[in-house]
Order: structure tokens, then C-alpha cells, then sequence
């Protein structure tokens, strides 16, 4: 109503406004202000609360009692010359009754909003200047000074009064003479802006269940496949196809890298394929400015885009592929760059972002994220599935060949016993041979039995090392008396020890290191026929600080793809029942594992069958001065 008379078609009107209080009349005290330019007739009441009180600087206003009846009540009133409409209203019994009471209930409640008002809103002009008469009396009440300015209202417009009306204009009480236009085309206006706000809510609304609906297909093909191909494949065709790009590409790539391959696109109709080729990252600035920056880029228009127009290498591809828009979105998990989302529009006009559809980038670029970080997970666990299997192969199998190798001695010394036992009669020659068969197969199992023990121990870090300085020399001697003790019967090949005297001390276990050498000269007899040679010789690596010996053969042998099978345990080339040589099959397995120990290394070479073998290990050189090691030589 009030703005009825602020679009200025009425002139002049009277305007008095009753507020049950100064709070809700300072909601409307600006328009009242604004309204005072087009009328001098505006009286405006209110229950004062903090500042209203009577006052005539703008309008009238008037301060009634608080406990007066208009507290309860809301009243608008306009008449002008050729309108006249009116608000009146009370507040309900039942609403006053319950705002007693809900300060007790809840005191924070907002008590004004619960209130309920009832009356009558009419245009009836006979009623609206009977509501201006009825108010312009109580106003008399509050403000007698203003009795000449009521009287000339109640004369211009004909209202009657309690005070003497003199030459009154006769109250024409149903006169309606309303341009109702105005009214009409707000109402429209005001319904149109709803409808509009409708409209924008559920294309907001649905907006939002598309988004949801695109991150729910993406996370169900990631629930229901852990292969990343097909997750990547289905995000970028979902997201180009959502986002109606030319082109959505979606490639792993980390922040050092400097290129990536194109595995996974969305292509619209029309727009060139990249699939398969290497993108260049590093010198791409979008790239560099992504991974600074931690966020993704969005170039709106590549043709006046800065950092396109001053990269000859981006405008190229710009103007290769169309890309008119740009977007890349990083893949980040734990702070770690996975791969890039990335949008190109190739149509014209440049595209608009619009922030919904960054944000289903972010949220797509986030569950691209975790397919990554699942796949690479799961990848790991079928490596350790793997490793754990081969592990469990190995535990497997040691059980069975160790089974056997002890087996196959204690049947052999089973069957001897029995025979004497069960044979008295049996030649003296034939109980000798299954005497000796018996003793030298009980020999074999507790060799097997003790180097089994060891290799355990020096497999699960039970040994205790005690490292100290050395001379080579000195322990292939001891290494050979040990030989020459057990093998004095049997005929073995010539031995010939070539050790530069000027050798630098060693730093080992002497003990362990005596085994080692021992072992390889042992083999060495043992795959050498009698008439062959054995050479043990050692050099100084300077580079790395080792000494390196080695025992060379002109034996039997080793093929050369069984130069590093030879040091797994229980390798044996004739395989255990068939040796002729004798032997655990685990020396070498031991050699491994003392000379890793001092953290030295072991190696096989040969070039095949019947052309001679050279074991090789490295010993760390003791560090010192030379004079420190002639020391050391001349205190022995
Ligand atoms: P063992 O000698 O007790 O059988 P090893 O672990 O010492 O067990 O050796 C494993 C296997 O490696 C041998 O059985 C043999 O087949 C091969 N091998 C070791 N040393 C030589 C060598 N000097 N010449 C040829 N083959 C060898």
C-alpha cells in the first residue's frame, strides 16, 4: 500500500501506520521518511521501546502507553482523493495468550515471528475513513497539539470525528474508485520473480543429482573393479560426456615427471584424438603453474589467455588440437600428484565456467585419486601375495628336501643293520661292505644335520661375528692343512696358491672365512679329476676396498645358466641320488651367506661343461696406513 503512494499516483494521501512496537516500526521508519516527500498527512504509532516518542521533524509520530489496546493491534491506512484502502487487524486472543507464555517455555524464542494477527485488508473507502476516523481520535489523545493538521485531513477527505467537523464533505461510504493497476503488475512481477527463483532452485536442484549421480556411477565402477584402466576409462567418458566437453583426458603423471601418455579419453564428435600420445609436461606452463600452486587451472579463452599467447610451444597445440577452453584438474592423494583431469572446449564461443562444474571436476579429480591409490595398493599386495607364495614355496620345499636328504642316508643304514641283523650266516666281506655302507651314510647325515644347523643360524642373524684383522695368507693355510687331514687317503688334484706378498691385511671372521675357503677348495677336489689343477689366487680391488680371491678349477664345470643356481640350498648337478662326489648341497649356500655377512660378495664363472670353474669372493681391506699393516705382519 505504502508503495502505492511512493510510485506516486496518489498525491498528497493520508497515511497513518499503528505499530504494536518501535521494533517493527523501525523496520519500515526509512520508507515512512521516503513517503514524507510526497504527504505532510502521515501520522505513524508505536509502544515506544527505546527512542520513539512524539515527534513532528518528518511526520507525526506518536508514542502511545505500552499497556494501551493498539500494542495488540496492526493498522494501515491510506485515503487519498481517488483511493482509499485500509489494513486493519487484531492480533488473535489465542496468539496473545501463548506469547505469555512462551518467554517461560523458551525464552530465547523469537517471540514476534509467533505471532498471529486477524482483521480485514479492504478498499472500501467508507470503511478506510471510518478506520482514519477511529485513529485520528486516538491520536487526539496522545497529541492534542495536533488538532489543526487532523482537521485538515478529516476536511479534505471527508472523515468524521469526535471533534466538530465544520463544513465536513459528506462521507461517501462506498465510493470505490481504485486504480487497481499497480497493484496487478506487482503481483505479476512478484509472481514472475517467484517463478524465476522456483526455476533457478530445481535447476540447482537437479544440477546437484546429476553431479551426485556422475561421482556415484565413478565411485561404483571403482567398488566394482580394481583395474585402473577401466575406472580412469569410465570417469573421463562420464565427465566429458556430463560436462559436454570436445575432449576429457585423464593420464597418470607425477610432479617430476617431464611427459605422460594419453590413456584415457572422451572425444566428442568432430574433435581430434590425442589417445596415445606423449603429452609434454614439463614444458608445459599450465602444468608448472598446477604443480606450484598445488590447485588446478582453468584458462577461459587460450587466444587472449597470457600464458598461452607467450608459449609458442601451448599455442601450437592450442591451434593444433582447437582447445578454446582449458582445464586442468590435478589428481592429488596425500599431498602426492597421481594424474591430471583434463577439459578442453573446442567450440566457439570460449566456454564459461560455471563453479558447479569446477566443483565436479574436484570431486571427480578426488575419487580418480582414490581408484589410483587402490590400484596401487592392490598392485602391491599381489607383489607381496607373490613374494609371500614363493616364500611359502621355498619353506615348502626345504621341508621336503631336507625330509629326503635325511631320509635317504637313515634308509640306507636301516636296510644295512637289518640285513646283519636278520643274515648271521652272511659273508664276512658283505657284512664289512654293509658295515662301512652304514657308518659312512651315518657320516653323510650328521654333516647334513650340522650344515643344515649352520645355514639356519646364519640365515636368522643367531651368529655371532667377531671380526679382526688378517692375513689371507695365513688362512689358506690353515684352510689346507684341514684338507690335507681329511683327504690323506685320497688322490686330489695339485694345488698351486699365487697371494702377492704385498696383499693388505683383511678384515673377517677368521674362523668363518677358513670355511669359506675351504668349502671352495673341497668343491674344487671334489669336480676336478686328480691329474687336474686348482689355483687359488687373490688381487687388491683399490676401488672399493676388497680383496678378491679366487679358486679356479680345470674340473668338470658349470653350465652357465646354473652359474647362480649353484649357491641355492640343496642344489646338487646329478641331484642327490645319483651324486658320486658326496657332498650336503648346502656349502655354497653357507659361502653366500658368511661372505654377505662381512658384506662382501660371491660369485661363480665358468665357461661350460668340462672347461673349469673360478669361485670369486670379496673381503673387506683392513683400513690403515701401510707401515700399520708391516706392524701387524711382523707381530705375528
Ligand atoms: P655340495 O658340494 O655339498 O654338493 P655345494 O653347495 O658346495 O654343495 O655345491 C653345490 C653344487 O654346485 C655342487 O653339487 C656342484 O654341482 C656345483 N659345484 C660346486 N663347486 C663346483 C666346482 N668347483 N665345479 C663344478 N661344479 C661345482
Amino acid at each position: 500500500m505504502e508503495d502505492q503512494v511512493l510510485a506516486a499516483t496518489l498525491s498528497q494521501p493520508l497515511i497513518i501506520a499503528s505499530f504494536q512496537r518501535e521494533r517493527f516500526y523501525r523496520q519500515e521508519a526509512h520508507r515512512y521518511q521516503r513517503l514524507s516527500q510526497r504527504s505532510n498527512q502521515i501520522y505513524v504509532l508505536s509502544a515506544p521501546e527505546t527512542e520513539f516518542a512524539h515527534n513532528s521533524e518528518y511526520y507525526e509520530k506518536v508514542a502511545f502507553e505500552p499497556d494501551d489496546g493498539l500494542s495488540q493491534e496492526w493498522h494501515l491506512v491510506v485515503i487519498a482523493d481517488n483511493y482509499a484502502t485500509c489494513l486493519v487487524c487484531r492480533e488473535s486472543v489465542g496468539s496473545i495468550a501463548k506469547n505469555q507464555q512462551l518467554p517461560e517455555i523458551s525464552p530465547g524464542l523469537d517471540i514476534d515471528t509467533a505471532r498471529r494477527f486477524e482483521g480485514i485488508w479492504t478498499s472500501e473507502r467508507g470503511v478506510s475513513l471510518k478506520a482514519a476516523q477511529l485513529l485520528l481520535d486516538r491520536i487526539l489523545v496522545y497529541r492534542p497539539d495536533l488538532v489543526d493538521k487532523i482537521e485538515e485531513a478529516r476536511q479534505r477527505f471527508g472523515i468524521g470525528g469526535s471533534i466538530k467537523i465544520t463544513g465536513a464533505a459528506p462521507l461517501n461510504e462506498y465510493a470505490c474508485d481504485i486504480d487497481t493497476d499497480p497493484f496487478v503488475q506487482r503481483l505479476v512481477t512478484y509472481l514472475q520473480a517467484s517463478q524465476y527463483k522456483l526455476h533457478k532452485a530445481y535447476r540447482s536442484i537437479a544440477a546437484q543429482a546429476r553431479k551426485e549421480r556422475l561421482v556415484n556411477s565413478i565411485s561404483t565402477a571403482i567398488r566394482r573393479s580394481l583395474d585402473p584402466h577401466s575406472v580412469l576409462e569410465v570417469a573421463a567418458q562420464e565427465l566429458g560426456q556430463h560436462l559436454e566437453a570436445g575432449r576429457c583426458l585423464i593420464y597418470r603423471a607425477q610432479t617430476t615427471e617431464a611427459q605422460a601418455i594419453i590413456e584415457h579419453e572422451f572425444l566428442s564428435p568432430g574433435v581430434v584424438s590425442v589417445r596415445g600420445q606423449t603429452w609434454e609436461l614439463e614444458s608445459n606452463p599450465l602444468f608448472q603453474e598446477l604443480t606450484q600452486q598445488g590447485e588446478g587451472v582453468c584458462v577461459s579463452d587460450t587466444l587472449i589467455d597470457y600464458r598461452v599467447t607467450s608459449s609458442p610451444k601451448l599455442s601450437l597445440i592450442v591451434k593444433k588440437l582447437g582447445i578454446r577452453s582449458w582445464l586442468m584438474e590435478p589428481v592429488f592423494s596425500q599431498g602426492r600428484l597421481l594424474g591430471i583431469v583434463e577439459l578442453h572446449y573446442c567450440d566457439l564461443p570460449p566456454h564459461e565456467w560455471q563453479p558447479g562444474e569446477l566443483d565436479l571436476v574436484k570431486a571427480i579429480a578426488t575419487q580418480v585419486g582414490a581408484a589410483l591409490i587402490q590400484a596401487e595398493a592392490f598392485a602391491n599386495l599381489e607383489e607381496l601375495n607373490k613374494q609371500l607364495e614363493a616364500l611359502d614355496r621355498t619353506r615348502s620345499n626345504l621341508i621336503a628336501i631336507t625330509g629326503h636328504e635325511l631320509r635317504t642316508p637313515l634308509s640306507t643304514i636301516q636296510v644295512c643293520l637289518e640285513s646283519l641283523a636278520s643274515e648271521p650266516d652272511m659273508p664276512l666281506e658283505l657284512q664289512q661292505v654293509m658295515l662301512s655302507t652304514a657308518l659312512s651314510d651315518s657320516e653323510r647325515m650328521r654333516k647334513l644335520v650340522q650344515d643344515f644347523l649352520t645355514l639356519s643360524n646364519l640365515e636368522s642373524g643367531r651368529v655371532e661375528w667377531h671380526p679382526e684383522t688378517l692375513s689371507l695368507q695365513e688362512c689358506i693355510d690353515l684352510a689346507l692343512s684341514r684338507l690335507r687331514t681329511r683327504s690323506s687317503t685320497e688322490k686330489i688334484p695339485q694345488i698351486k696358491t699365487q697371494i702377492p706378498k704385498t696383499l693388505p691385511l683383511i678384515r673377517a671372521d677368521g674362523d668363518w672365512l677358513v670355511e669359506v675357503i675351504a668349502k671352495l677348495i673341497d668343491n674344487a677336489c671334489k669336480f676336478t679329476p686328480s691329474q687336474g689343477e686348482i689355483h687359488i689366487k687373490a688381487t687388491t680391488s683399490k676401488r672399493n676396498q676388497m680383496v678378491e680371491v679366487t679358486v679356479s678349477d680345470t674340473g668338470r664345470g658349470i653350465e652357465p645358466n646354473r652359474l647362480e643356481v649353484v649357491f641355492d640350498r640343496f642344489y646338487q648337478e646329478e641331484g642327490a641320488l645319483r651324486r658320486t662326489a658326496g657332498g650336503t648341497g648346502l656349502g655354497l649356500a653357507i659361502s653366500r651367506q658368511i661372505v654377505t655377512g662381512w658384506g662382501g660378495k660371491i660369485w661363480a664363472e665358468s665357461i661350460g661343461k668340462d672347461q673349469g670353474s673360478q669361485f670369486h669372493f670379496t673381503i673387506p681391506i683392513v683400513q690403515g696406513s701401510a707401515e700399520e699393516q708391516q706392524l701387524f705382519v711382523k707381530s705375528k
